[in-house]
């Protein structure tokens, strides 16, 4: 018999949790050989998604709720469910039905045969608009080219199987600035990757808007490679290069010819593109400056309020700095 554990992140989500369980349950209960448990955290939702899942957990004990001390992001609650799940293997889930049920068993079918994370690759970005696409294919397009140890799955995201083994490792990153996506690529083990439809969402909105998922893009591109900050180096080299080369052929102009050094447009120009340079290599370092200050601070990834109606202490639980925990045992 298997243990699976369901993790499902949600924020604002009342509408939708009463749906989410019996339309789960359905296909989960036809997979031979396993048993399923559910890990809801709310993510400091607003609405009344704490009481549903409170109403939830009392009524089925496979459903397991974990509160958050307040909103901390879709990534930082997902580590919240890797650090509590306790399955042999745990799929990890959007609370809005976007993630077909139906997938399940195919995913858990792959696991059997060894693979260790088997991802929902979206075959359709249908609902969104060509913006939103074009921006995803910019992100894919410069990941790809400027990470050279390893290749960012396209078109995957959360949704997924992760094999025990990958959750160990998961835990072992306690990074802040969380890029979820790339730290499954960067655990490299057997993946496999499965086609499914992006469902429309079953009730509710959607929290993620434009500047939050550039903000997203930006933390995958800092926390997964140092390009940036190397192209401009280069850019910075050539740029020297090129302004040499044009000192001498004025200086040679003016020497031979007698020709008045190049007035005010050629300066200007010189100066305003110059200046947008040094800003530029300025704001890329202090992209990389500002990863610096927040992970130094080593906070934890989230707080934990409450669990299945008991008020938590920062639970040392599932942290990987081992404290003294033999005695309460
Ligand atoms: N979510 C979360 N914390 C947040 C934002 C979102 O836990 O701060 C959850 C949300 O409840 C949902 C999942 O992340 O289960 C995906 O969010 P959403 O459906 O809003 O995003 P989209 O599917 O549009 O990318
Ligand atoms: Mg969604």
């Amino acid at each position: 018999m298997d243990k699976i554990s369901i993790i499902v992140p949600c924020y604002n989500e009342e509408e939708v949790i009463d749906l989410f369980y019996p339309a789960v349950q359905a296909h989960v209960e036809k997979i031979p050989d396993c048993k399923f448990n559910y890990i809801f955290i709310n993510d400091g939702s607003r609405d009344g998604t704490l009481d549903k899942l409170r109403e939830l957990s009392a009524v089925h004990d496979d459903i397991t709720y974990i509160s958050l001390s307040r909103n901390f992001g879709k990534e930082s609650a997902m580590m919240a469910g890797i650090d509590y799940a306790d399955g042999d293997a745990v799929i990890i889930m959007d609370a809005d039905l976007q993630h077909p049920p139906s997938t399940i068993a195919e995913m858990i079918s792959w696991w059997r045969k060894g693979y260790d994370d088997i991802c929902g690759k979206r075959i359709d970005r249908n609902g969104e608009t060509r913006l939103k696409r074009f921006c995803a294919n910019l992100f894919y397009a410069a990941m790809k080219k400027f990470s050279t140890s390893y290749e960012m799955q396209r078109d995957v995201g959360d949704f997924r199987l992760l094999d025990r083994r990958c959750i160990e490792a998961l835990k072992l990153m306690r990074e802040n600035q969380r890029f979820t996506k790339g730290l499954f690529t960067w655990l490299g083990y057997r993946k496999k990757e499965i086609p499914f439809e992006v469902q429309p969402r079953a009730a509710g909105q959607t929290t993620w808007n434009f500047l939050a998922l550039f903000n997203l893009a930006m933390k995958g591109m800092t926390s997964f490679t140092t390009a940036p900050l190397r192209m401009m180096t280069f850019l910075g080299v050539t740029v020297s290069f090129g302004a040499m080369a044009y000192m001498i052929f004025v200086l040679m102009m003016a020497i031979l010819y007698g020709d008045p050094v190049a007035g005010y447009p050629t300066l200007m120009t010189v100066m305003l593109f110059l200046g947008g340079m040094q800003l530029l290599a300025l704001g890329i370092i202090g992209e990389y400056l500002g990863q610096i200050f927040y992970e130094s601070k080593r906070r934890p990834i989230y707080l934990v309020d409450e669990m299945n109606g008991q008020k938590m202490i920062y639970s040392p639980r599932r942290v990987p700095i081992e404290r003294d925990t033999q005695s309460s045992d």
